[in-house]
């Protein structure tokens, strides 16, 4: 917990793999009402499904779930992969929040141009992050106004 904070998240608690929520209608939200669809290859329709999703976090017994500022999750999500990495764990894995913004333009096909830090969000994984979060004691409501506040969360996966 204390690495994630240092690394600049609000909040971090260990949780179950088995505990975070997946659910085959967030990707349908990405689909249809998101304009980051398609726009990296780091969201849907190029992520991997709710089912998907699933199956890998069934390979997991915990992870480090945390809250994140603005912008931050990604980058914290993949040092904190490093750190947890480098400890030992060779299965961390880092996931964020929102669409990849590191290049202007994605290069798809090409492969990406920033491997090392480019990360999915949890919601384009398939991952529930109302429910997986409000499960483990954070807050996160839906944002009405641009004066509500924002909560946004990565994930670390350990082993
Ligand atoms: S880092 Fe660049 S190339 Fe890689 S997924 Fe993000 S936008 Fe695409």
């Amino acid at each position: 917990m204390d690495a994630a904070r240092r690394l600049g998240a609000r909040g971090a608690k260990i949780v179950r793999a088995a505990d975070v929520v997946t659910a085959s209608w967030v990707r349908w939200k990405c689909q249809f009402g998101c304009g980051g669809f398609n726009s990296s290859r780091m969201c849907p329709p190029h992520t991997p499904t709710p089912e998907q999703t699933r199956r890998m976090l069934d390979e997991y017994s915990r992870g480090i779930l945390f809250e994140s500022p603005l912008n931050m999750a990604k980058k914290i999500a993949v040092k904190l992969e490093r750190t947890v990495f480098l400890a030992g764990h060779y299965k961390a894995l880092g996931l964020g929040a929102g669409p990849c913004e590191l290049c202007a333009e994605c290069a798809f096909d090409e492969g990406c141009r920033h491997p090392e830090q480019a990360r999915p969000a949890l919601e384009g994984c398939g991952i529930d992050v109302f429910a997986t979060a409000r499960k483990h004691g954070f807050t996160i409501e839906v944002v009405r106004t641009h004066r509500d506040a924002q909560h946004y969360f990565g994930l670390v996966l350990i082993e």
